[in-house]
């Protein structure tokens, strides 16, 4: 018979009859690895183990360990999946499935009512029969021609046909004929091969991603080889949703957001705003301390004013429409502080002397995010933003980018910050929409921001499409509980905007010269930091953030209320922020509250403590309670929240 050769990974070739499958192959290899293997990638395509091998080729075999094999088990959940849907909903349409890192979804769009969770049951149940039927899986190619008539009532699945490359797709069907569906990828041989898998949710999507269309239904599940890992995995998602800022928020009282009086507004209770206040102190005491000048601007300003800077041109989808004053004027918010600080830069002449020219504020900015994008604190759309712009002379750009480097990095280990990566985000020459159009300037700015980065010998990686409309810019990414990547810092490298302004300064030698402006944020905006804060401390503040610092509990009213009072006035007057829990409740019912609610401290008085002028103190987190002399305990809290320290 004819032979084909296929290349192994290791470069060695293997001579096999044509059409001999994957599973051959890998038998031929060893029989433990064909036990293993779930498909191959064969000139890097993802196959079946069932696949023939018809053509010369590279081959690598896909063990249920890999990543490309959890990638066709959960193909092949999710048309087991779309299997059971079309069981109990013959009705039912078929968006885009996929799947990702940690599962699949497919999407889904019922004519009466919407696929819940509450169908999950149903579901399962229905998935577990095909499952247990260990029904054949089986692929052939199809002409797109020939299969349009039968989707020809299916909208979306009819515009993915028309959308899949080439003249024909792989349709799989069941072997008793029951299901098809159409897509990429691999399966494995038989239904019977899903081990453990589980539904996860269910949450509206756009068709195509697109807020115009239709919004449809997407099941999220996952599925795995072993017990243990789906059972990690579902450990790992009931974590995450602990920890995300949202949960949190409600469970702590730190703000809420109420789509009926504004999606993406968020309002700050007393707890979060005492965090929110903290953060602005800290950051503002900082720059001051660094040389920065704190100023208050406007949000509102002449339509005129966004038009001079670019915004208007380059970042209008992202601005809320300028408001009609009926009398010729056009007032717009603003979307970024930049041209505000500009303002104050050009109100007096500038010297080199001036130089670097350094001015910051909470500015308080208006971006229209789209609505699927809000979430909690996370993305608003108002928001207030740590901002600070300086004015330098050319050669001032490194130091100045090394000095604001090193305030962030001090800001990052106040705030126990460890976790996160630096990209450079540079334009997309092709987007000429959003990108001003001037390669010079660009290759310049960019070129200037990488050797800063290279100089001093930090990671970075490198993202395309990312920059300002201004500039490139090095983001700081973070990611979210939910896993989403985020940025928190940024610092950027303007020329253009000083041009658009015609900036100047005086030089050394009496001329004019142009300023370039370098654009940073250190904490982020007061709500994406504190959601990220939320998160990384698990709602647990260390004490200088904590909303209530110390929670004083008297063993009986009658008796230590006296005393509880009196060690209350002194923390408050050393600035402390402390709450007494006198109400009628058990003792251990106040401890566990204020566990609950994550006080770093708890502070029982007793007979004893009165006697001794002492607080048993109880940390939070920890079991155990210390008799501490009021003074000392005092003190110690004291220079605690002055260093921001974590313990
Ligand atoms: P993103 O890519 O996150 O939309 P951006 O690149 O448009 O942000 P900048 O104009 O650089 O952001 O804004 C400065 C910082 O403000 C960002 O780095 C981010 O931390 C924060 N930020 C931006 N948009 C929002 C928002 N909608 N909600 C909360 N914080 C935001
Ligand atoms: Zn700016």
């Amino acid at each position: 018979a004819e032979q084909i050769t296929l290349t192994m990974p290791d470069n060695s070739t293997r001579q096999v009859e044509k059409e001999t499958t994957v599973l051959e192959v890998a038998k031929g290899i060893s029989t433990s690895l064909a036990k293993k293997s779930v498909g191959a990638r064969f000139n890097n395509q993802l196959v079946g183990l069932d696949e023939p091998l018809i053509d010369d080729g590279t081959i690598e075999i896909v063990t249920k360990d890999s990543a490309d094999g959890l990638a066709i088990l959960r193909n092949t959940t999710a048309f087991v999946l779309a299997d059971a849907l079309k069981r109990l909903y013959p009705e039912l349409h078929f968006g885009a499935s996929a799947d990702n890192e940690d599962g699949f979804y497919y999407d889904t769009d019922k004519a009466d009512g919407q696929v819940a969770v509450t169908d999950f049951d149903k579901l399962t149940a229905t998935m577990n029969k095909l499952i247990k039927a260990n029904i054949a899986i089986t692929k052939k190619p199809v002409a797109k021609a020939d299969l349009a008539a039968q989707y020809k009532d299916d909208p979306y699945k009819s515009q993915l046909l028309k959308d899949a490359e080439g003249d024909a797709v792989e349709v799989y069907s069941l072997a008793d004929g029951s299901f098809s569906d159409f897509g990429e990828g691999a399966m494995l041989p038989k239904t019977g091969g899903i081990k453990y898998f589980q539904l996860l949710s269910v949450a509206g999507a756009y068709w195509e991603g697109k807020s115009s269309n239709p919004m449809l239904q997407r099941i999220y599940g996952t599925a795995f080889y072993k017990k243990a890992d789906l059972e990690d995995e579902l450990k790992r998602r009931q974590e995450a949703k602990e920890r995300d800022h949202r949960t949190i928020g409600r469970d702590l009282d730190l703000f809420f957001v109420d789509p009926k009086v504004g999606n993406g507004l968020p309002y700050w209770m007393p707890n979060g705003a005492t965090i929110r206040r903290t953060i602005e102190r800290y950051i503002i005491d900082k720059e001051v301390a660094n040389g920065y000048q704190h100023v208050y601007t406007p949000v509102l300003a002449n339509l005129d004013l966004y038009k001079q800077s670019g915004h208007w041109a380059h970042y209008r989808e992202d601005m809320f429409p300028p408001m009609d004053m009926g009398d010729g004027e056009q007032l717009e918010l603003r979307p970024m502080n930049c041209p505000s600080h500009i303002q104050i830069y050009n109100h007096h002449i500038r010297s080199y002397r001036d130089l670097p020219f350094r001015v910051a504020e909470l500015g308080m900015m208006h971006r229209y995010e789209k609505s699927g994008a809000l979430s909690g604190l996370q993305r608003v759309r108002e928001m207030t933003l740590n901002d600070g712009h300086t004015f330098v002379a050319l050669d001032q750009i490194q130091d100045e980018f090394k000095k604001i480097l090193k305030l962030m990095m001090e800001v990052y280990e106040d705030f126990n910050i460890t976790d996160y990566r630096f990209r450079l985000s540079y334009r997309d020459p092709a987007n000429t929409k959003k990108y001003f159009p001037d390669d010079e300037m660009w290759n310049k700015s960019q070129s200037m921001l990488k050797a800063a980065m290279d100089d001093l010998h930090l990671d970075y990686y490198e993202a395309e499409g990312e920059a300002a409309f201004y500039g490139p810019k090095l983001d700081v990414q973070t990611k979210t509980a939910l896993g989403n990547e985020e940025t928190l810092s940024t610092i950027q490298f303007d020329f253009m905007m000083p041009e658009k302004f015609d900036l100047t300064y005086v030089g050394e030698d009496g001329k004019e010269h142009r300023p370039v402006m370098i654009h940073r944020g250190i904490v982020s905006t007061m709500e994406r930091f504190t959601a990220y804060l939320i998160e990384i401390y698990k709602g647990a503040f260390p004490t200088w953030l904590a909303p209530v610092q110390a929670v004083l509990i008297p063993v009986k009213n009658d008796l230590h209320l006296e005393y509880v009072n009196y060690i209350k006035d002194e923390m408050q007057k050393r600035g402390l922020r402390v709450r007494v829990d006198d109400r009628n409740e058990k003792m251990g019912y106040k401890i566990r509250e204020a566990q609950t609610k994550k006080v770093p401290y708890t502070l029982v008085v007793g007979d004893k403590e009165v006697n001794e002028v002492a607080v048993s103190v109880r940390k939070y987190g920890e079991e155990h309670t210390e008799e501490e002399s009021t003074n000392m305990f005092i003190d110690a809290i004291v220079a605690e929240t002055k260093n921001y320290s974590r313990d």
